[in-house]
């Protein structure tokens, strides 16, 4: 895919979209992925997303070569974030720590998605295709150690920020389970915010149904049970995933 973006290769992708609908263009780049149970307790901690290219650790910066990437990214992270108020001005931009990989466990998963993914890329099929590894270790044997080090570096968020203000009815709901801001009267909240918990995958899905429920609340069409308390809040922090990536030779 390198340079694939670039000048006559560029335009040529273009115009086989716009004649044909077919080619380069047609894809989502994250051409596969999966879930995986990466501690035996028979429910996914990890989703893995593959891309046939290279996605280096630091945030869109090419790393120059042809390859497969693959991401293990913590389903379910017990690292939480914080959302606070930079001043008392309204206008100033709010102050976001994400705290990623701040507990032993989302390290630990993390960790464990790692050795998933590597073999994964060592399998018979796809040393046929002729990879080497070249992050986090071109060896077949790495410590945990090693791997924590890397995760640690190459950490990023996989962009599902949720949980500011959750809905719920205990002392840290924000909304109530009709997505009504506790101790306001009007006041709906229809996002990623109210989320309880990150959900266990994508978020988009899971915002636009929030988004139809609310409009069913609204209209009285739909109820939901129960009564919520008293209004603190909490986050969930983002969902920490990073890459591993090998070149084809
Ligand atoms: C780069 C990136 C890639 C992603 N890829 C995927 C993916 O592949 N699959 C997936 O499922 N999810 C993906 N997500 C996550 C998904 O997009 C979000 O979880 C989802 O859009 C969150 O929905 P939301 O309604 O909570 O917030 P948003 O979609 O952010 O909507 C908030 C809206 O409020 C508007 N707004 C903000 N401030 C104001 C204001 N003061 N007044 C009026 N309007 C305002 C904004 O313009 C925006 O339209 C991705 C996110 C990012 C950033």
């Amino acid at each position: 895919m390198m340079g694939e973006d670039k000048g006559l290769r560029a335009a040529r992708h273009g115009l086989q979209y716009l004649l044909t609908r077919t080619g380069l263009l047609t894809s989502n780049v994250v051409e596969s992925g999966g879930f995986i149970d990466t501690a035996g307790s028979g429910r996914p901690d990890v989703q893995i997303h593959v891309t046939p290219a290279l996605v280096s650790a630091e945030e869109r910066k090419s790393m120059g070569r042809h390859g497969v990437s693959i991401n293990p990214c913590v389903l379910r992270p017990t690292s939480r974030g914080k959302i606070s108020l930079r001043s008392g001005d309204a206008a100033d931009r709010v102050v976001f720590e994400a705290n990623n990989l701040t507990t032993t466990e989302d390290v630990q998963t993390l960790v464990r998605g790692l050795k998933a993914s590597r073999r994964i890329l060592r399998a018979p099929s796809m040393r046929e295709l002729g990879f080497t590894e070249l992050a986090p270790s071109k060896d077949d044997m790495v410590t945990d150690d090693a791997l924590e080090r890397y995760a640690r570096d190459a950490v990023k968020t996989v962009y599902h920020p949720s949980g500011t203000c959750k809905m719920g009815k205990d002392r840290m709901a924000v909304v109530d389970p009709e997505l009504r801001v506790i101790g306001l009267e009007r006041l709906r909240v229809a996002d990623a915010s109210i989320m309880p918990t990150v959900v266990s995958g994508n978020t988009n899905a899971p915002c636009v149904m929030i988004g139809e429920r609310c409009a069913d609340f609204i209209l009285g069409l739909e109820q939901a049970a129960g009564q919520a308390v008293t209004t603190t809040r909490s986050t969930t922090a983002p969902q920490e995933r990073l890459s591993l990536s090998q070149p084809v030779r």
